[in-house]
């Protein structure tokens, strides 16, 4: 492999608190190891367009503690395509950049992984994302944050729903993964918790509500929305109707679950996850992702991260379905 000289770096798909402790991680380590450190702004978006900022050590001062990424994201329909693709090609070889640190989930690493076959530039993936749900690694940056907010917003709805004695269903992020509704629910201490990997889970809730509701106790149920049972509303449609005497309500915590200052697991995981990105670079690596197993940084094929499923803990299964 050539030398590397100058590198990218970027975010890419959902944004995520920690993302900036990355990226300031990339850039000071790169800059240490006598790199030139440039940022990509908006992802492929970016890219494509070659709206690239060298990066200095003090641009990214005073970012740890913030959220959100100061490159700012997208998500980029042209760069699915082989054109949109030449032309981020192109735009990296006009800013002399040798190689690239891709900040994201699986998209953005499903797309890092076709450029570098389609093109000579080696890729290194950075997981960040609040869903927790990329394999090989187990923490993502912001996954901590939005789980701390989670619990946080939890716990207020908790006191106006014992207040009321009434039921809430608290719909958390997680399409197809209940990453963030099972933890936070263990959390919790939530009455129920309905996420796509655990089947048959409401009639069993039902039960419980039912005789929760009976003593005049309130409950909270956390629902990933990408649960086979349907968006919480639906759910709490659904219930309210079997049991009209309940008094109950949804919230969706929605995009307040992506925002906040990054706690400090998320804000030391990105910094491990930077260093470890550029260490990986001067070492020729490529086509690898950057991950955590068991508190050790590791390196997982790029490919493998993305055609690879990412299982939830079965011990924090089994704690929810004794601790419910
Ligand atoms: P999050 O998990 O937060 O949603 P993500 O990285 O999975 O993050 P996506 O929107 O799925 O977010 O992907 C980000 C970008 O990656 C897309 O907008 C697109 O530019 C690129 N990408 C995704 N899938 C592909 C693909 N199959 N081919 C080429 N590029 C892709």
């Amino acid at each position: 492999m050539e030398e590397i000289k100058k590198i990218g770096v970027f975010t890419s798909g959902g944004d995520a608190p920690g993302m900036n402790a990355a990226i300031r991680a990339v850039t000071r380590t790169g800059i240490r190891n006598g790199l030139e450190v440039f940022g990509i702004r908006r992802g492929y978006q970016g890219m494509i367009e070659g709206d690239i900022v060298k990066l200095e050590y003090s641009t990214v001062s005073g970012i740890i503690q913030q959220g959100g990424t100061i490159l700012h994201t997208a998500r980029c329909k042209e760069f699915m395509g082989v054109e949109g693709r030449q032309k981020a090609y192109n735009q990296l070889k006009k800013f002399k950049l040798d190689a690239v640190i891709v900040i994201g989930g699986d998209g953005s690493f499903t797309g890092a992984t076709i450029m570098s076959k389609e093109h000579d530039i080696p890729f290194i993936g950075i997981p960040g994302t609040i869903d927790n749900d990329l394999y090989g690694t187990d923490y993502t940056i912001g996954y901590d944050t939005a789980l701390n907010t989670v619990v946080c917003a939890v716990d207020k709805i908790r006191d106006t729903a014992s207040s009321h004695d009434r039921i809430f269903f608290v719909e958390v992020m997680g399409k197809e993964a209940g990453f963030v509704a099972l933890r936070s629910g263990i959390a919790c201490g939530a009455e129920g918790i309905l996420i796509p990997e655990l089947k048959g889970q409401l009639a069993r809730l039902k039960k419980l509500l039912a005789e929760r509701a009976r003593q005049n106790k309130s409950s909270i149920v956390l629902v990933a929305e990408g649960d086979d049972e349907g968006r919480a509303i639906d759910i709490a449609t659904k219930t309210q109707k079997e049991f009209p005497k309940f008094d109950i309500r949804t919230t969706i915590l929605g995009h307040i679950q992506r925002g906040g200052s990054p706690t400090a697991f998320d804000r030391v995981t990105a910094s491990r996850f930077g260093v470890a990105a550029v260490d990986a670079l001067l070492d020729d690596q490529k086509s690898i992702m950057i991950g955590l197993a068991n508190n050790e940084i590791v390196h997982v094929p790029l490919n493998k991260t993305v055609k690879l499923h990412k299982e939830v803990n079965k011990e924090l299964l089994e704690i929810a379905d004794i601790l419910i």
